[in-house]
């Protein structure tokens, strides 16, 4: 019996989920991404892919990773930038999913007492972190002829205090509360909008962040799981997410952090 089901698991994991699905990803910067492993899962299931970079700077490499996953188009999008994302618009025929895997801060401000955090850092991190989330949908969801999955990376930081997280908890904190807004204004397209909360990696935009091997190593030794998640796991959520198999789930955050985020002392 056991076999059995492990069989069919084994088999659901062959067919193609995302097959037929056309999905935008922002937020590749370099193979550590999180954006990047969602878009290698995305192609994996079948998917056609579109991928955007934030400047010049990460031209080069987001275009050979383009072009080993057979993206169909790499473009820029810096989500300050109101042109960039009105671009955003004729970026396909009709758009299945979107991947907003974005977020940015002063590393000062990721370094220092939340309560010194200036009004220009304040203002940066939500513009770029938060309020880019409600820009991309706005953007996209006319896209969304036939509904679609909109899909945001966020972190426990939200919801509780984490040490040196600070103005990028508070980002985040609005960007999960904008995921229920947009998910209440979209639902009647079929659009769902959700939140992967996942776990520590050790990525570009997490060495931002002062003493983050700490938090690995916290993680680590009380997780339920007893270690830190992967970007292939944070991935497989995205796919289940983006794919059929999520249709009835939207407005949530959903954790992929080896169960880290249950445990109190
Ligand atoms: P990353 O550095 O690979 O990705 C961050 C991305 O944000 C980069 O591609 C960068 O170019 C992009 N970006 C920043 N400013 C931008 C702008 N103005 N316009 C367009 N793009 C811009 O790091 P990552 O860890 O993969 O981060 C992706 C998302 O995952 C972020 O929202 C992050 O907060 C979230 N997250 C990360 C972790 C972690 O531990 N790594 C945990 C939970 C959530």
């Amino acid at each position: 019996m056991l076999e059995e089901t492990t069989r069919s698991v084994q088999c659901d994991f062959m067919s193609q989920l995302l097959e037929g699905k056309t999905a935008l990803v922002l937020g590749v910067a370099n193979r550590w991404s999180l954006a990047y492993a969602i878009a290698q899962a995305f192609r994996r299931e079948g998917a056609r892919l579109l991928l955007t970079y934030q400047g010049e700077r990460l031209q080069k490499t987001v275009e050979e990773l383009g072009a080993s996953l057979g993206a169909e188009r790499v473009f820029e999008c810096d989500v300050t930038r109101d042109e960039d994302l009105a671009k955003l618009t004729e970026t396909s025929e009709r758009l299945d999913a979107v991947v907003h895997s974005i977020a940015f801060a002063n590393q000062a401000d990721l370094a220092r007492p939340f309560v010194e955090t200036s009004r220009d850092g304040y203002l940066l991190a939500q513009n770029v972190s938060a309020y880019s989330m409600v820009a991309v949908a706005r953007a996209t969801a006319p896209l969304m002829t036939s509904g679609g999955a909109m899909l945001t990376l966020t972190y426990l930081g939200s919801t509780r205090v984490v040490t040196n997280y600070n103005v990028m908890g508070v980002a985040k904190a609005a960007l999960e509360a904008s995921v229920r807004y947009l998910a209440a204004d979209l639902g009647p397209q079929n659009i769902r909008v959700n939140a992967i909360s996942a776990g520590p990696v050790k990525t570009a935009a997490a060495r931002g962040i002062k003493d983050f091997s700490k938090v690995l190593e916290a993680v680590e030794a009380h997780a339920p799981l007893r270690r830190n998640v992967t970007p292939g796991e944070v991935a497989d959520l995205a796919v289940f997410l983006a794919s059929d198999l999520g249709r009835g789930v939207t407005g949530d955050v959903l954790f992929a952090d080896a169960g880290y985020h249950i445990m109190g002392l």
